[in-house]
């Protein structure tokens, strides 16, 4: 079934690129991003998956810094555990 909330992200995330440096960042076989414009600064992403993750404290959002740092398991830990659904990870 396709998550509506899931695909107006991926809407917004589409129409926002180039906003953020380094919003969205492809390792090996997987496509990591964050979508800035629902992103609420929870910082869960960093906690779970620190490395993989940073947050701008200027902006107060999160950002993809270096995913290939972390297992995939903790990259599919951040992106359940967003609040907002703001992290993608999807095969690419
Ligand atoms: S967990 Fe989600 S809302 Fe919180 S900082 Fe990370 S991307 Fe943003």
């Amino acid at each position: 079934m396709v998550d509506k909330k899931r695909l107006a992200a991926r809407s917004a995330l589409s129409a926002s690129e180039g906003d953020h440096e380094n919003e969205t960042t492809s390792i090996d076989r997987l496509l990591v991003s964050v979508d800035p414009s629902i992103c609420i600064g929870a910082r869960n992403c960093v906690r779970v998956a620190s490395g993989a993750f940073g947050f701008d404290d200027y902006q107060q959002i999160a950002k993809v810094t270096n995913p290939s740092s972390v297992a995939e398991e903790r990259l599919r830990l951040a992106e359940r555990s967003c609040p907002t659904g703001a992290i993608f990870v999807e095969n690419a």
